[in-house]
């Protein structure tokens, strides 16, 4: 398993990216087959309300980007979205939602881990923890299951505005050592006050290579 994103982006795709990642919704899917022609992929994963579509349409610089992810119908699906360069970002469903029947969640469940299994061009798994209250035991399921899979992934902790500037040092210490990382390979931004985005932005350019000739 590659180590989560401690690494710093080159200055020039740092720069690029600054302004927003070039989403565009291309469609929604929900078997493999379907899935669009793509050189390298970065997938976003997180338990409903963790701020993952908050931060999709963060890294986007718009605010609806990622509605069309909530809207009837596809909140089960694989969500892709354009990034430019032959790549493609795709959003999974959250998981744990409390709404849905067993045999529903085990479905999208399914699909879900069958993508991030199976798909070649996946290049990193974006695995969200919300920053204020920390990994879930869902979470570290998730994370236990990247491990046993050797799936890439680096996690990211959102909402970072809603942790006191006071505690902050202890939180990234805390959520860190729960997730069985170092402070430094956990990436926290805050799509609300847009803390972290750029450095984000330029992970997310290095891992599917977009600037690449
Ligand atoms: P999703 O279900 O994972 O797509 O989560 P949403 O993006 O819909 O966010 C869930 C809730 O968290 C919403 O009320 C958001 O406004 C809030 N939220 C998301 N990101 C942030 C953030 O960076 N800061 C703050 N303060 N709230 C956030």
């Amino acid at each position: 398993m590659r180590p989560a994103a401690a690494s710093k982006p080159p200055a020039s795709k740092h720069r690029s990216m600054a302004a927003g990642l070039t989403l565009q919704f291309l469609l929604s899917v929900d078997h493999l087959g379907q899935l669009p022609d793509s050189r390298a992929e970065v997938a976003v994963i997180g338990r409903s309300n963790v701020g993952k579509s908050s931060l999709v349409n963060a890294l986007a610089g718009r605010r609806d980007l990622a509605r069309v992810s909530k809207t009837p119908g596809r909140t089960q699906l694989l969500n892709c979205f354009d990034l430019g360069g032959g790549a493609t970002l795709v959003d999974c469903p959250g998981y744990g939602y409390a709404v849905a029947s067993k045999s529903a969640r085990s479905a999208w469940q399914a699909r879900t881990e069958q993508y991030l299994r199976e798909r070649p061009q996946l290049a990193m798994v974006l695995a969200l923890v919300d920053g204020e209250v920390g990994p879930t035991p869902l979470d570290l399921d998730m994370l236990d299951w990247l491990r046993g899979h050797a799936i890439a992934h680096a996690v990211i902790a959102t909402k970072h505005d809603k942790v006191a500037s006071s505690v902050r040092p202890r939180r990234r210490r805390e959520l860190a050592a729960a997730c069985r990382l170092a402070g430094s390979d956990v990436v926290w931004v805050s799509a609300a006050k847009g803390t972290g985005l750029d450095r984000l932005r330029g992970l997310v350019a290095l891992w599917v290579a977009i600037d690449a000739d």
